[in-house]
């Protein structure tokens, strides 16, 4: 297939895409009208709050879900809070097409830069151009204590500074991989965190004591103000690294109150053992998790009427009839509908319920929010969507 072609070919698949997520959120609207789900609604406040949106809490999935197991029908019983919770207070992208390399590193590299980044998914390298982190850092003189990321495993541990000249290190975010945290606290521990200390879902390597920096892991759990007894009581009653990832967040939204706070959540790849079961088991907490840092949102003052909230997997998977393909579980084709995903938006100054069906990119992902941050991402390749500025 030539380029021409395949482009055309990624076109129409992002159109259906946005077609059928559109019926689908019609019929879910149709059937709830009357309820009013919207958290500013149930809280008695205006939608469009006088002041201004001044913090900023991101998303995305390192692994995202087919529609067969999210907006289809079929499988809206997965994602039930994002359908009752979220999308109705949301301006919902119905057709965002990635067209880089569909691996998860890169891929949230490509996310946080809003340039197609283009280096070995695995090898362990900063990305290329600069970051949202370090564009709002030295915009506007922000302390590294103001701008945290908590990415899902080790191969994420660069995403939070590029090595473009004129950033850097010195204006990225502050780091934290709660697996880290976890194998060092649990060494010599009784307990087995095993199911916690897989560090993807790509290859069988576990987080162990022994990589970690024991030192630099004291200091950043002391920068934390981390209850370490209660992590790990709080470790030993969950089932996912998730569920970790949501712990850390929220326990930094509540004693650090970062401006902008971007996670990475990695359970839904746990497809690719091929256990459809646990999949769909991860959708649904996935699910779960983004409705709690909503959540989270609206009962902390410090974050309530003036952060915006935008939710977005890093790209779909492969198609079933795609030769080469088989659906759920991987993403290895590069076919149209492992390029299509979606995004989320919500806060005080953006539109609620309102579904945006034209094709978007990526790399939009980036220029809209430093737009909305007031800095500026010089080098990002993306466009600022209007729809949500
Ligand atoms: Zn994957």
């Amino acid at each position: 297939m030539n380029g021409v072609s395949a482009d055309m070919n990624l076109r129409n698949a992002a159109l259906q895409r946005s077609i059928s997520r559109r019926r689908f959120l019609w019929d879910v609207a149709r059937t709830t009208a009357g309820a009013s789900v919207c958290s500013f609604k149930a809280l008695g406040q205006t939608l469009r709050a006088p002041s201004p949106a001044k913090k900023l809490i991101v998303v995305t999935f390192g692994g995202g879900a087919r529609d067969e197991e999210t907006f289809a029908p079929e499988g809206q019983r997965f994602i039930p809070r994002m359908l009752g919770e979220l999308i109705p207070c949301a301006t919902f992208f119905t057709q965002v097409v990635n067209r880089g390399i569909l691996g998860h590193y890169v891929a949230n590299a490509t996310l946080a830069t809003g340039c197609y980044e283009s280096f070995d998914n695995f090898a362990p390298t900063s990305p290329r151009n600069p970051t949202l982190f370090e564009y709002y850092r030295r915009d506007s003189a922000h302390r590294a204590e103001d701008v945290w990321v908590i990415a899902p495993s080790n191969g994420f541990d660069r995403i939070g500074a590029s090595n473009h000249p004129g950033y850097g290190t010195s204006f990225g975010a502050t780091m934290v991989l709660p697996k880290q945290l976890l194998g060092r606290f649990a060494t010599g521990s009784s307990e087995s965190f095993d199911h916690l200390l897989r560090d993807s879902y790509e290859d069988t390597s576990r987080v162990s004591a022994s990589d970690n920096h024991a030192t630099s892991l004291q200091l950043l759990a002391d920068q934390l103000k981390l209850p370490v007894s209660q992590f790990l009581a709080y470790a030993s009653s969950i089932s996912s690294p998730d569920e970790l990832s949501l712990y850390i967040a929220q326990h930094l939204m509540q004693h650090l109150a970062p401006n902008l706070l971007w996670i990475t959540l990695h359970d839904i790849d746990v497809a690719h053992a091929g256990a459809y079961s646990l999949y769909t088991d991860a959708i649904l907490r996935t699910d779960r998790i983004c409705a709690e840092l909503w959540k989270s949102i609206q009962l902390n003052p410090e974050y309530k009427n003036k952060t915006n909230m935008f939710v977005m997997p890093d790209f779909g998977r492969d198609g079933d009839f795609e030769p080469g393909g088989n659906g759920f579980q991987h993403h290895r084709t590069g076919d149209p509908l492992s390029r299509t995903t979606w995004m989320l938006a919500l806060g005080p100054e953006i539109h609620e319920n309102i579904s945006v069906d034209r094709m978007v990119e990526s790399i939009d992902l980036v220029p809209t929010l430093a737009a909305i941050l007031g800095c500026n991402a010089s080098f990002a390749a993306g466009k600022p969507l209007a729809e949500v500025l």
